[in-house]
């Protein structure tokens, strides 16, 4: 039996395995079968069936989800955007406003300011980090509070207590899309938040081999966003469930090394003499740090910076180096490098980006499981190679 004092890797192992193990199979089994006898249900959402998310493959993996983030339920999605999107509409109707953070993630803020408004659904964009003025934007119809735990690509971290007492203070449901900081760093939960929110094609599936999401939180919340999806047709299939729940065993031991990685990394590249404005909330040149350090158990695998030289050099030094590989997306056991304003920021205009801090030469990394002393070299020789 698995109690809550166990660790999290315990947790990661064990939570949600069927008990007693199907046929003594210690891998849960694929289900492949889209639809199932009847067995006497009288709610729609109880038929068992693959796009109402309730086959045993989906209840195993939303269980471990849910013990993981100590939150009550979870549920699986075909992908981050449709946990974000699913959850959105499950809480805002047409004439509803919401509060959102002003850099969100590229498909997100596409989604609040260009299709939510064409439902009757506004936003304002609020600083999470500073909370001085959020209450001179609420509405009578303000609903939702929308963060996301560290943001993309400068690597800030909201003031997160402060988001959730005034979430608390003015009946507002709130969510955070916790993707960059995972399970690991951060519960979402156990701060008060009302829903957390994934894209587990980034870190909880962390093998860069499957597209999927995840919406956490408490039974009540969960049932209603489960009902929105169950007509808006985003579930998972048991496949990905298979993966997903492979992989998400070794979150805790990836994610720890990656961290350990991107520690390193960060201080090689703030020590060296030919980058600039390294972006790492490890570093306590970061205006984050000490929010990260009262918020987070690490300061996550991702670190933004510049190379002196601008456009020219940043795209001579990537095609230089060796073990990183030029792709959008994140969070998988291999290190990915890419400039932002080419691939997750290609949708915003070049001025909107140069207010929002991420220029042409901005680099982003994705930091892997590699050996740091090998992903150290590798950019050490890159920039040698390389001149501004
Ligand atoms: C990738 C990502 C998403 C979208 O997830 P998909 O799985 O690609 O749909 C949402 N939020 C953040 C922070 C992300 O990094």
């Amino acid at each position: 039996m698995l109690k809550n004092s166990h660790s999290l890797n315990t947790k990661l192992v064990h939570a949600g395995e069927p008990d007693p193990r199907i046929e003594g199979a210690v891998s849960m089994p694929i289900f492949q079968s889209s639809t199932y006898e009847y067995g006497g249900e009288r709610h729609y959402d109880d038929i068992r069936y693959i796009r109402l998310n309730n086959t045993p493959n989906h209840k195993a993996i939303q269980k471990k989800l849910a013990v993981i983030e100590c939150a009550e339920s979870a549920l699986v999605t075909s992908s981050g955007m449709s946990a974000i999107t699913t959850s959105l509409l499950t809480f805002l109707q047409q004439g509803d406003h919401l509060l959102a953070h002003n850099t969100l993630y590229g498909g997100t803020a596409s989604f609040i300011l260009e299709d939510l408004p064409r439902y009757g659904i506004t936003c304002d964009l609020i600083d999470t980090t500073d909370s001085s003025d959020w209450i001179t934007m609420l509405q009578p119809n303000t609903k939702v509070i929308y963060a996301e735990t560290v943001t993309n690509p400068l690597l800030d971290v909201p003031e997160l207590g402060a988001v959730v007492d005034f979430a608390k203070d003015n009946k507002l449901i709130s969510m955070i899309d916790n993707t960059f900081a995972s399970p690991v760093l951060f519960s979402p939960a156990e701060l008060g938040f009302d829903l957390s929110l994934h894209s587990c094609t980034k870190y909880i599936n962390g093998h860069s081999d499957i597209v999927a999401g995840a919406v956490i939180g408490g039974d009540d919340l969960i049932k209603k966003v489960t009902s929105r999806m169950n007509h808006l047709g985003g579930s998972l299939n048991p496949g990905a469930c298979f993966l997903l729940h492979r992989a998400v065993k070794t979150l805790e031991l990836r994610m720890i090394r990656q961290c350990e990685n991107a520690g390193q990394i960060a201080s090689f590249l703030e020590n060296h003499p030919e980058i600039q404005n390294v972006k790492y909330p490890g570093l306590e040149s970061s205006a984050s740090h000490e929010r990260a350090k009262k918020y987070l158990c690490g300061f996550g695998a991702m670190v933004s910076f510049e190379v002196a030289g601008g456009e020219t050099r940043a795209k001579k030094f990537m095609d230089q180096l060796n073990l990183a590989i030029d792709a959008p997306s994140l969070g998988g056991l291999e290190t990915l490098i890419t400039r932002p304003a080419l691939t997750s920021h290609s949708g915003m205009s070049p001025s909107e980006r140069e207010k929002a801090g991420i220029t042409d030469s901005l680099i982003r990394l994705s930091v892997g499981i590699e050996l740091a002393e090998d992903l150290i070299s590798d950019l050490d020789q890159a920039l040698n190679k390389t001149t501004s």
